[in-house]
């Protein structure tokens, strides 16, 4: 048996894994005991995946051998890949040819390798000259980097996890990390049972799993965190619990804030978010004067359409209390994807370029263009995830390349989506599972490699770039990511005016990391002390510049920041309402989110029967309350409808919800539901109903709230 040490692809834990195989087969797993996230230990999801990567699950689910349809009233039939990447190539180059470089479109993934998102990247910015590359990692942590960026001055967050042994608050908001970053919970969960003192505060409209650990529950109303933020903020102020000295050296904007937060006052914030006035007297109690607070923070404050006013109102609390830079100390948003934070570094979205650099900065657009040896890299802002699929389903972007990703489910708003990849001229599909609704879409279906198959790095929550390695071969005529990319970059270039020299020299996901590494010199990120060597004895934190012999656990612990001033700035950002707030009509607040034992659209974890353990079957979970005002019982099936449209769903009461609330997990979509209900409506996931409104700063869609109605569903 071989045993190869690899890191898990489901979340931003990163935990690492030791993948055990025999004779080209994975046959086991288990957790590295030597990995700082895991230290050995693994969730349900982790310790199953070698089940997920079987010979029977791989023949039936995997994409083997690329596939191109010439018509879509044709079924796809194999080509080799010669064949397949000319064509891409002849496409994409005729659509760039007869309608500019915006006219084509890429959508990546935080599943990616950050090797793959560089080559990407440059493909995109660099060839083509497109900004159009954005990533599903804009539906799961854009407003974390904007409400960084605005506070701090850089998208880096401050703090670790070994942090969690040394709060003496945990401020955990918008995020059930119970279930969805299991192993980060554990470690919550043992700093708990060490220390009985530690107060944990817990703020969610659910009342989840990750309330059991809490002292304090928080059932803030969806939407209204910037008022409790602001609120806890106006209670600090008046006690005197806030820090004068910290604010006044290595702080600005403090007054503006104060300005806003002044009318937020304790009967105002308790009736908006409907919280006893007690409880948020203590949390603020807890929150500033705690030897230590640390914040995590994820989904619930990002899928929103203030996402990044949430994000910068909870930095406030931290700056204003200096509960930040010291051990235990910060504010810590955990990424749901295992690589959203690798698709941050190397640039990997519409509006940013290589090692966190901005677009919108001509400095930074010379830096990357010299890099690369590019004469400029667009400046006009590329389309973000949402307004990509508005374009192409406009007809404004006619080529889409989609990757390791499946928006035909996983996007809002899916009328608009699956529009989009209707009348888009040549749609590309990049994918390791034949199993996704995207797929349904692609004239042109490219297999590609997965975990356990690929090499290459990703990065963590808490800035921890691990190895990812193969340890079998890749099957069936499977290629690995950045190797498409490449191979396609070298023939689109061929079609384009000539160059002095490729931009795609590479034959190494290594060779992809070290111009990436290159990229990082100088910056807040720099890891040119790093090399794929060290890495492969120790998972190393950034930045780690030359000459360093270790990552940076924590980052601000000299009060200063990446701004112009060295000073963090006070974001005076107000409350805004839901942007499609419950009515009359649509009663109930719908929100979204994940299930213990699921992961995304299910690719991986719906192939194995013992995952559906502990959730069998889609459903929607409402109040007991609201079951029984509308004659419901529990298994009965009831219609959920939007603006945007309706899906069919049990009913089941779940009193970890409000009244007039109702939760739908993200998981299911429509390859998993499939048919017709009973009155003849097409069985959807949630996204056909959720809206694609967005914070206008972060782009990111409000996942977390749709305004529905709940009706019982006619039997005929
Ligand atoms: Fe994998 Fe996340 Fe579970 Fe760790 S916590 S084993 S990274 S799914």
């Amino acid at each position: 048996m071989k045993e190869t040490k690899s890191t898990c692809p489901y979340c931003g834990v990163g935990c690492g894994v030791v993948i055990q195989s025999e004779g080209g087969q994975i046959t086991g797993v288990r957790g590295d005991p030597d990995h700082p996230a895991n230290f050995g230990r693994l969730c349900t999801k982790g310790s199953t995946l070698h089940l997920t990567a079987s010979a029977e699950v791989t023949r039936q689910t995997r994409l083997l051998h690329p596939m191109l349809r010439e018509r879509r009233d044709e079924k796809p039939l194999r080509v080799d890949w010669h064949v397949a990447l000319e064509v891409a190539a002849d496409r994409f180059a005729q659509t760039i040819r007869a309608h500019g470089p915006d006219s084509v479109g890429f959508y990546i993934s935080g599943q990616l390798l950050t090797e793959d998102y560089y080559v990407f990247n440059k493909l995109a910015k660099g060839l083509i000259g497109t900004n159009n590359v954005d990533t599903n990692s804009r539906l799961c942590m854009s407003s974390a980097v904007a409400g960084y960026k605005l506070t701090l001055g850089a998208d880096a967050p401050p703090s670790c996890y070994d942090d969690v042994n040394h709060a003496g608050c945990i401020f955990i908001v918008g995020s059930n990390t119970a279930f969805a970053h299991p192993i980060l919970f554990r470690r919550i969960e043992d700093a708990k049972a060490a220390r009985p003192d530690l107060k944990v505060i817990f703020c969610d409209p659910r009342r989840t799993d990750t309330a059991e650990l809490a002292d304090l529950y928080l059932p803030v109303q969806p939407g209204t965190d910037v008022m409790l933020f602001h609120g806890l903020l106006h209670i600090m102020l008046w006690e005197g619990w806030t820090k004068p000295d910290y604010i006044a050296n290595h702080t600005s904007g403090f007054e503006a804030l104060k300005a806003v937060v002044r009318d937020c006052t304790p009967d105002l914030v308790a009736q908006t978010c409907g919280i006893r006035k007690e409880d948020l007297f203590t949390a603020a109690q807890w929150f500033a004067t705690s030897p230590a607070t640390l914040s995590l923070y994820c989904q619930g404050l990002n899928q929103s359409s203030s996402g990044t006013a949430k994000n910068a109102a909870l930095v406030n609390l931290h700056l204003a209390t200096a509960q930040i830079g010291r051990a235990g100390a910060g504010p810590f948003s955990l990424t749901g994807q295992p690589n959203a934070m690798g698709g941050r570094e190397v640039g990997g979205l519409a509006n940013l370029l290589s090692a966190h650099r901005d677009l919108a900065d001509p400095r930074h657009r010379a830096e990357v263009a010299a890099l690369w040896g590019v004469p400029a890299v667009p400046e006009k802002p590329g389309k973000t995830a949402v307004e990509m699929f508005q374009a192409a389903a406009d007809g404004e972007i006619k080529a889409l390349w989609i990757a390791c990703t499946n928006p035909a489910q996983s996007m809002p708003d899916q009328k608009v989506v699956r529009r989009a990849l209707e009348r888009a001229e040549f749609v590309v599909v990049q994918e390791a599972f034949a199993t996704t609704s995207t797929c349904d879409y692609a004239d042109l279906l490219l297999p590609a490699t997965t975990w356990g198959e690929k090499e290459g790095t990703v990065t963590n929550s808490e800035r921890r770039i691990s190895r990812v390695r193969a340890a079998v071969p890749a099957p069936g005529s499977t290629r690995h990511d950045w190797d498409i990319v490449v191979d396609f970059g070298r023939r689109l270039e061929k079609r384009l005016p000539p160059r002095a020299a490729s931009l795609f020299p590479y034959t190494t996901p290594e060779a992809i990391w070290r111009e990436h590494r290159e990229s990082t010199r100088g910056r807040d990120l720099d890891i040119t002390g790093l090399s794929y060597a060290l890495l492969e004895q120790s998972p190393q934190q950034w930045p780690f510049p030359a000459g360093a012999t270790e990552g940076r656990a924590r980052l601000y612990a000299d009060g200063v920041f990446p701004t112009p001033d060295g000073k963090a700035r006070f974001a005076a950002v107000t409350y805004q309402p839901l942007a499609e707030p419950r009515e009359s009509r649509y009663p109930f607040s719908l929100t979204t989110g994940r299930l213990r034992d699921q992961w995304h659209g299910m690719s991986r974890t719906g192939t194995l029967g013992r995952l559906f353990g502990h959730v069998p079957e889609p459903v929607v979970q409402m109040h007991p309350q609201d079951l029984a005002r509308r004659g419901l019982k529990e298994g009965e099936l009831v219609h959920v409808t939007s603006k945007r449209g309706s899906i069919v769903l049990p009913a089941q009461a779940s009193t970890e919800l409000g009244p007039s609330q109702a939760f739908i997990a993200m998981h299911w979509g429509s390859e998993y539901l499939g048919g017709l209900s009973s009155t003849g409506e097409p069985l959807a996931g949630v996204n056909a109903i959720t809206t694609s409104a967005y914070c206008p700063t972060s782009k990111q869609p409000e996942l977390k709230h749709a305004a529905v109605k709940i009706l019982k569903a006619e039997l005929p």
